[in-house]
């Protein structure tokens, strides 16, 4: 029996963020049993009466697989812009039919980190963000990777996500990759336990590892110092693994029986 006890929000807010290592098989391709899973689950929670916005990785990956074929060899900066740019048309256009079938219209969000400064462009995204949400347009957030290089990008979307909650005014982040969560040590260690909950102000920093998965830019590291910030503007986050059957919908009905890790605010 678990301690805490959650109390069951209906008509949420809730900011989604699924990771390239969640899209993306182990030879890189884009995964769509995987992809039209979640859109399931993301139709299930809207039939709850929650509000999502969805905050999808997965551009960059998908395009490369799509590109194979390509020989010569490419800087760093061209192969993000052109994996982007076709991985991205890909990504779209398989949510964009996917969620058809729910009835569910989608409107792409390409943004970059410009767009959350104080400036015109912030005021403009939030409008269209506010305006999709009134009329029940789901919308799907990637960065602009094809724009945003080098110090102009967002440290990765983990870091989008959390400004993407904030702005929207969501009432939760859950950030999904494919580990459960944040483990006491490595999570492939028997002695390790997963953490359950995170109180305002605690430290993770002893626990968490400095590797990273091979297909996304973000870590552990960068997902808890994302999810310590977001919590401490009020919006509680949940980290949780998008590879298990169902999460999202177990994550809103039976949150203490699932395993995640949950940043109170
Ligand atoms: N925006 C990148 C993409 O869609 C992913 C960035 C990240 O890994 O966090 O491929």
């Amino acid at each position: 029996m678990s301690f805490h006890t959650h109390i069951l929000l209906l008509n949420m807010r809730i900011t989604i963020k699924i990771g390239s290592n969640v899209l993306t098989r182990q030879d890189g391709s884009l995964d769509v049993t995987r992809m039209s899973a979640l859109v399931d689950q993301i139709a299930d929670l809207r039939s709850m009466g929650h509000e999502i916005i969805l905050v999808s990785s997965g551009a960059v990956a998908s395009g490369r697989s799509e590109l194979k074929h390509i020989q010569h060899d490419l800087d760093s900066v061209d192969q993000r812009q052109l994996f982007s740019a076709v991985g991205q048309a890909k990504l779209i256009n398989r949510y964009f039919e996917m969620f058809r079938e729910y009835g569910i219209s989608v409107g792409q969000v390409l943004t970059t980190k410009e767009n959350f400064a104080d400036s015109e462009h912030r005021k403009n995204q939030e409008n269209c963000l506010r305006v999709m949400l009134e009329n029940g347009v789901l919308p799907i957030v990637n960065e602009n990777d094809t724009v945003s290089v080098t110090e102009l990008m967002f440290t990765d979307n983990d870091e989008l996500s959390g400004l993407m909650a904030r702005m929207t005014q969501s009432q939760m982040l859950i950030i999904l990759s494919n580990i459960d969560g944040i483990y006491t040590g490595k999570p492939t260690d028997p002695d390790s336990r997963l953490i359950s909950i995170v109180k305002p102000g605690k430290d993770l920093s002893d626990y968490i590892q400095p590797s990273k998965s091979s297909a996304g830019r973000g870590g552990m590291q960068s997902k808890s110092s994302v999810a310590t910030r977001t919590a401490a503007a009020g919006i509680s986050v949940v980290i949780a693994n998008g590879k298990r059957d169902n999460i999202l919908v177990k994550l809103m009905n039976d949150r203490d029986n699932t395993p995640c890790t949950e940043f109170l605010c």
